[in-house]
């Protein structure tokens, strides 16, 4: 049966709005629609792909494991599953690995786990969670509710409730607000979907300092930023700042669905068996991916590489900006850079996306007025070169 484009406006529930062309194929950081016609992938996923398309340690460990064994819920225990949490653990500050299947799940373990260590520790009382505005945590209700969009929690009924929000990097905001009633403080290290901002000076210690002092626990969702992608394994490495809760996916599976939470023996004791699950999580296939992602990736060559990707992403869009005056900002660390659009382009980010695909690149928003990066942390300088010179020719379009 050939597949079109239209019959997605058909068959598919209309809650996304997806590009004009279908993809059919991807090699490395290049991509093919069903026309043949080629894209330079700054997208990568949404800061998904770290190693680009069917990178072969991935396809090997897949068909590998496929052959093996492929799921046996968690009635069971499996190899690759402990193999990635022994990696996980020595690579980072955590003791214990919970296993979920996106980003979002990995975020409600862990709000569920804050809630279930106050009460356990201090009582019913201990139970306000306050993150940031503009922060994303996930589309389940609970995760969604602690994202800083209203927008995207409103008009689902009752939310969830004792959760608070203060603009990020606005330590007072966060003083004035926390107390010993609050479990958890949620936040990224640097906000993705929110613009690509990242935390100012010291915010981060501040934070830190914060819910030390009213006993509330830290948690840091590195779904964007982690494995890789800001140039450390995980981004709170370079804040000088360790979280109580860390949690993983996006680049984790390099493509494959998986999500994980990492804590500490002492928090991880208060999900004891019964307290929270996953029919799918830590499923073998996934981990024997994310396995095979982790061995590349937190080698000193990639994570290098990240850090000169982007100093020569920052240095083309630097030049482009030159001669097009298009951006008042290019920000972010690694390979999650935003490029914020001035005033006169405000709002008009899509219209570069869009303008992007016509010309053969990939690029993502973050909000009305970011154009966002976020390609392989192993995207050859030839494609990054290439990429952005088609990104060119897309910005002249839109400048007209
Ligand atoms: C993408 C993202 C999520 C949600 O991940 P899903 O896999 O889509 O559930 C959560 N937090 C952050 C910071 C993200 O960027």
């Amino acid at each position: 049966m050939p597949v079109t484009r239209e019959m997605f406006n058909d068959v598919m529930v209309p809650n996304y709005n997806p590009a004009q062309m279908v993809p059919v194929k991807g090699e490395g950081s290049r991509v093919w629609d069903q026309a043949g016609k080629e894209y330079i992938d700054f997208a990568g996923g949404i800061a998904v792909n770290c190693l680009g398309h069917c990178h072969p340690a991935m396809v090997n460990a897949l068909q590998e494991q496929s052959q093996k064994l492929w799921h046996l819920s968690n009635v069971f225990t499996n190899e690759p599953a402990i193999r990635l949490a022994k990696k996980l653990t020595d690579a980072t500050f955590a003791d214990r690995v919970y296993y979920a299947n996106s980003g979002a799940e990995a975020n409600e373990a862990a709000l569920k786990l804050a809630r279930r260590w106050a009460i356990d520790v201090y009582g019913e009382k201990k139970q306000k969670i306050i993150a940031f505005t503009k922060g994303f945590h996930g589309r389940t209700f609970f995760t969604v509710t602690v994202g800083g969009q209203p927008a995207y929690s409103e008009g689902f009924g009752p939310k969830p409730g004792a959760i608070e929000h203060v603009p990020y990097n606005d330590a007072d905001a966060l003083a004035k607000l926390i107390d010993d009633e609050t479990c958890a403080v949620m936040m990224e290290p640097l906000q993705g979907e929110g613009g690509v901002v990242p935390p100012a000076q010291d915010f981060v210690k501040q934070v830190r300092e914060l819910c030390d002092k009213h006993n509330a626990l830290l948690i840091f969702d590195e779904v964007q930023t982690g494995f890789g992608r800001t140039g450390t394994l995980y981004a709170y490495e370079q804040l000088g700042v360790t979280p109580d809760i860390l949690t993983t996916a996006k680049s984790l599976g390099g493509g494959f669905p998986i999500g994980a939470m990492l804590t500490t023996d002492a928090i991880a004791e208060h999900l004891k068996p019964g307290t929270h699950g996953s029919t799918y999580g830590g499923n073998p296939l996934a981990c024997a991916v994310s396995e095979a992602v982790f061995d590349v990736i937190n080698t000193e060559t990639v994570l290098e590489g990240v850090k000169q990707r982007e100093a020569l992403i920052k240095e083309h869009l630097a030049a482009i900006n030159e001669k097009y005056n298009v951006f008042k900002e290019v920000r972010g660390k690694g390979c999650l850079l935003g490029a914020e659009l001035t005033e006169q382009f405000e709002g008009r980010a899509r219209d570069f996306l869009l303008a992007g695909q016509e010309h053969g690149v990939m690029v993502l928003v973050a909000g009305a007025s970011v154009i966002r990066f976020t390609p392989s942390l192993i995207i050859p300088e030839e494609d990054i070169k290439e990429g952005l010179k088609r990104f060119e020719q897309a910005v002249a379009q839109v400048v007209g």
